[in-house]
């Protein structure tokens, strides 16, 4: 539907009386109501946008045109003259653009929810989605995200480390999902926690989780710079070995390790380590400008002397550990 054809006034009143003194709009039928129109309603219509062509179906209903989009709509006298009239084709078309903007199409309204419509998402997934969230969504220039192929992610994720995807978490927690492990066992776990496997089945005792994690201490010596980088990995050795992508010819060295029950925990305390540092040395924080592609990392990288401060927070978190 592409009608943005500004209609004239002299159109408008060129068209004859309708047949029987009736008007059909929108396949209904509506009786003219043969009264004069005052001028002022005229142009209280005209000033919001439309042309009053005549009085229907009782004293009350005034039929109108819309310049904007030239559809016909009833709407009652006291709307006209006091408030504005909405075109309802105008507004499909307004939440249609949107609804293209945010690469998704809009299918129809919903059925008993005004402000609901559904919507075929980029993904091909059809959702329902409030009008005013898609125009917001569109103003902003984001896109609209899916929920089920979020979820999809999420059950993805979660199979890698052993666990099925099974829906809402019984305790209907924000950012929880319930799973069920391959022992047959369900719980509630974090969407945050199950990313990174970072969950101890209840049932058997048994998962990921039981694997430890390393907060590691490296020393990478990149040429007339010696740097350090804090972090925590499963399997450190690997982490600078292969997924760092530091030049064969770099020396490298482990400086230290320290175990930590679960990669959530080491992340935590490694967390805890560069807030610390930023908040007391950021001075010592080598930017990525300067290290540059040497390191395939964004942050977590100083400069060598910070190796006595570094080391000082983990004696902290070993001696916490007991
Ligand atoms: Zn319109
Ligand atoms: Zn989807
Ligand atoms: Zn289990």
């Amino acid at each position: 539907m592409k009608r943005n054809t500004s209609f004239s006034q002299r159109h408008i009143f060129a068209k004859p009386i309708p047949k029987n003194d009736i008007y059909s709009v929108h396949r209904k039928s509506h009786r003219r109501f043969n009264k004069a129109i005052p001028q002022s309603w005229i142009d209280a219509a005209e000033a919001k946008g439309f042309a009053l062509i005549d009085r229907v179906d009782n004293r009350y209903n005034l039929l109108l045109l819309c310049r904007q989009c030239g559809d016909l709509l009833i709407r009652p006298r006291n709307v006209v003259v006091d408030h504005r009239p909405e075109c309802h084709s105008c507004i499909r078309l307004r939440r249609s653009k949107a609804a293209f903007a945010v690469g998704a199409e809009l299918l129809s309204p919903h059925p008993n929810q005004t402000q609901y419509g559904y919507f075929r998402l980029s993904c091909g997934h059809i959702v329902a989605r409030q009008y005013h969230r898609v125009e917001r969504a569109a103003a902003g220039g984001h896109q609209l995200g899916c929920d089920a192929c979020r979820e999809q992610r999420y059950e993805q994720q979660a199979a890698k480390f052993g666990w099925n995807l099974i829906g809402d978490a019984s305790s209907g927690k924000q950012g929880y999902r319930q799973y069920r492990h391959s022992c047959g066992h369900q719980q509630d776990v974090s969407v945050g926690n199950m990313f990174w496997g970072d969950t101890m089945c209840a049932g058997c005792g048994t998962g990921p989780t039981a694997q430890p994690s390393f907060i590691y201490l490296f020393q990478i010596d990149l040429p007339n710079l010696p740097v350090l980088k804090l972090g925590y990995s499963a399997r450190p050795e690997k982490r600078l070995r292969q997924q760092l992508g530091i030049d064969g010819g770099i020396p490298t060295e482990i400086l230290r390790t320290i175990a930590m029950p679960t990669g959530h925990e080491a992340r935590a305390e490694e967390e805890a380590c560069h807030r610390v540092l930023k908040a007391e040395a950021p001075e010592l924080i080598v930017p990525k400008a300067t290290f540059g592609d040497q390191i395939n990392t964004q942050s977590e990288i100083y400069h060598a002397a910070a190796v006595i401060r570094i080391h000082a927070l983990l004696d902290q978190i070993e001696a916490k550990r007991g």
